[in-house]
């Protein structure tokens, strides 16, 4: 629940309100424990309804991270991962197909035993080169998102969340060093086929 990850929300839902891709059904958005009072204070700095708001184009619901959730013929589990707030992993399987996203995180054990054997890890790398956060940790380098896809036993690593002044060329370079698996840099608008 780090703004990054949730906030537009707040467009989307005008988007599905108001945009040219109106929708007859609403929304199903599935959020961490906590996620619905969180948005319901977000919205109430602008929308008296406070929640309210956001329902009219969604259904808002809170996931159990400890048990298996089914969505429309696929199966979603979770593991916590490390991060300065309660972050999940998620690892996604549908039709013998399995895609793992790290959420944020660093270097973790349960984000490791969650990817083991997808075809692929989605994996955050914040951090440059060489970057140390001060206290706790709570982010990758594309260096560690490599080590954490070689440990799992994936087949395709994906690198995402990274800043701006990560080059496309040098977060491939990080990882290549130590996973000898397919390696791509997520972008705009990138498809991957399963
Ligand atoms: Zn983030």
């Amino acid at each position: 629940m780090h703004a990054d990850h949730f906030i537009d929300l707040i467009p989307l839902r005008y988007a599905l309100r108001y945009g040219p891709k109106r929708r007859a059904r609403k929304l199903p958005v599935y959020l961490p424990p906590g996620g619905l009072a969180a948005l319901k204070t977000l919205c109430s700095a602008f929308a008296p309804e406070g929640g309210e708001f956001l329902s009219d184009v969604f259904t808002l619901q809170e996931y159990d991270p400890s048990r298996t959730l089914a969505i429309e013929g696929s199966t979603l589990r979770f593991a916590h991962t490390a991060h300065y707030i309660p972050a999940f992993a998620i690892r996604w399987e549908h039709r013998g197909a399995s895609l793992t996203y790290s959420a944020d995180t660093a270097p973790d054990e349960r984000v490791v035993a969650l990817a083991r054997g997808s075809d692929v890890f989605l994996c955050e790398a914040t951090l440059l080169a060489g970057e140390v956060e001060p206290g706790m940790r709570g982010h990758s380098t594309a260096r560690d998102a490599a080590e954490m896809a070689r440990a799992a036993g994936v087949r395709h690593l994906i690198l995402t969340h990274y800043g701006e002044e990560s080059t496309a060329r040098d977060l491939d370079e990080a990882a290549r060093s130590v996973y000898d698996g397919e390696i791509v840099v997520a972008d705009d608008h990138r498809r991957v086929d399963l």
